[in-house]
């Protein structure tokens, strides 16, 4: 088997050879990803639930079909996002050639997490892959059965010499980043994401980091509280609450709890059943580990555990939970859940409610439930976070249209659609000139003098700017 060096020295001579330039190219792989996707959903499938209980309707919708999206959208708009994008241009530089020109870094390394093994995995690589890079995938080794189909499939649909799958843990991602690559785009945890920059700083390598954090939800003048609960409930409790976009936290009035919390028991009942562990719908903790860590928390909280609570440590289960009276510096607030517990704050006025969300560090995405558009602008326009999304959970991640990504502690740089292909592109300024205008190029030479410069700054000023290409 390859060294780690080896399969990257192996990459870098097939890019420099300028293999994965022809969009052609890039559009053929990415079509060999879509195969992939398609002659595997079953086995896909499986290794999901063998790594998290995944139900099947989840493993479709937040794994396989986002994926297959993701890719028609890229085929559908390479042709555009690889054109020259011409520059405005002032009179110096009006017969020249001035445009961007978007190409590939290099060879990229993109390191995932367990959450969503395949996806995570997969959605940046078709980013790379449209821009023309050539890329190592580091698989979680959490997802212990997504990681070996992973790096069964790679190998069989795409080129060996431009894509390879590394596997490992901490140690051998920590070998991996001693490499030198001409990107790095690590989604994780923040503690890790640390070390990551540390390492790309050694080659000053440019890196993305898609991370958590918490994420809140604000629920004021809400009347409909069912419809709010409905969607709550599934985006929180979808995947098991281990997503890094599901709602943290809900603060609202004490009023507004009181009448979500008998339906938020209800839509439990009417989702997973009197006895979720039984349900075939809810995920389980991925590991005996992240297991002890989230009973911690629960063992921990000066909250009262008002729905659930119940766990099963040999099933990896933990009921979807629901614990009230918590406090701002309650355990079960001091670090993102990232499983299904939901804690629900009280703050009696939606301004309140703002100053504690702002109180802490920006997060991956905000969340206001509402009907009055007045209190959504009002979030809107006093928090910050990487995506935002009145009226619902989760979602507006699954739009390849919208850029995916955090702000601050919660991640730098964003991909998706356009924005994958971005992150993997260098938008290189060029400047064509001719030799023609010589009298007005000669005003910049020495000897310097007053009329030269009183018409070289009239040349080069935005006012005698034009948008002639
Ligand atoms: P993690 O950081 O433990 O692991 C992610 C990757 O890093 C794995 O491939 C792992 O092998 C590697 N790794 C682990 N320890 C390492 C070390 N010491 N040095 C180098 N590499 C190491 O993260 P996780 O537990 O797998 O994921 C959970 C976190 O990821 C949560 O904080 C969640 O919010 C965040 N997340 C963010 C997004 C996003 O898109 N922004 C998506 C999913 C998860």
């Amino acid at each position: 088997m390859d060294t780690q060096n080896q399969v990257v020295d192996r990459l870098r001579a097939t890019f420099r050879s300028g293999v994965t330039l022809p969009v052609e190219f890039r559009i053929s792989q990415l079509k060999q990803l879509m195969a992939m996707l398609k002659d595997n959903e079953e086995q896909i499938v499986d290794a999901l639930h063998q790594d998290l209980a995944k139900p099947k309707f989840e493993a479709i919708l937040a794994e396989i079909d986002i994926l297959t999206n993701e890719l028609h959208y890229a085929i559908t708009n390479i042709g555009s996002w690889v054109q020259l994008e011409y520059a405005a241009k002032n009179l110096a530089t009006k017969l020249d050639d001035c445009f961007i020109r978007r190409e590939p870094l290099g060879v990229v390394l993109i390191i995932a997490p367990w959450n969503y093994p395949l996806q995570l995995l997969i959605l940046p690589m078709v980013g790379a892959i449209a821009a023309g890079n050539c890329v190592v995938i580091k698989p979680s080794e959490v997802s212990q059965a997504t990681d070996s189909l992973v790096a069964e499939l790679i190998p069989k649909y795409l080129s060996k010499d431009c894509y390879a799958v590394v596997r490992g843990g901490a140690e051998e991602t920590k070998a991996l980043l001693e490499i030198r690559f001409d990107h790095i785009f690590y989604t994780g945890c923040q503690a890790v994401a640390r070390s990551v920059v540390q390492a790309a700083s050694v080659y000053l390598t440019p890196v993305t980091l898609e991370l958590g954090g918490k994420c809140p939800c604000l629920i004021y003048n809400q009347e409909n509280v069912a419809a709010a609960a409905h969607r709550l409930v599934w985006s929180k409790f979808f995947n098991a609450g281990q997503s890094c976009v599901a709602p943290d936290y809900v603060v609202c009035s004490t009023a507004t709890r009181d009448a979500l919390l008998p339906v938020i028991r209800q839509v439990l009942e009417k989702f997973y059943g009197t006895e979720p562990q039984k349900s075939p719908d809810l995920s389980r903790i991925v590991s005996p580990r992240h297991w002890t860590r989230l009973m911690g928390l629960l063992g921990k909280t000066s909250g009262k555990v008002v729905i659930g609570g119940e766990s099963n440590q040999e099933d990896k289960y933990i009921a979807p939970t629901v614990v009230v009276d918590v406090a701002e510096d309650d355990a079960l607030m001091n670090e993102e859940i990232f499983g299904p517990i939901l804690p629900i704050l009280t703050e009696e006025s939606v301004e309140k409610g703002i100053e504690l969300v702002n109180r802490k560090e920006k997060p991956l995405a905000l969340y206001v439930f509402s009907d009055d558009s007045s209190v959504v602008k009002t979030v809107m326009g006093k928090t910050s976070s990487g995506g935002f999304c009145a009226n619902d959970g989760i979602i507006h991640m699954a739009l390849p249209s919208l850029p995916f990504g955090g702000v601050g502690a919660s991640g730098w740089g964003s991909y998706h659609g356009r924005w994958g292909f971005e992150t993997f592109s260098h938008r290189r300024a060029c400047m064509l000139r001719g030799w023609a205008m010589e009298r007005l190029n000669g005003l910049r030479y020495p000897p310097y003098t007053e009329e030269k410069l009183t018409w070289l700054r009239w040349t080069t000023s935005p006012k005698t700017s034009c948008s002639m290409m």
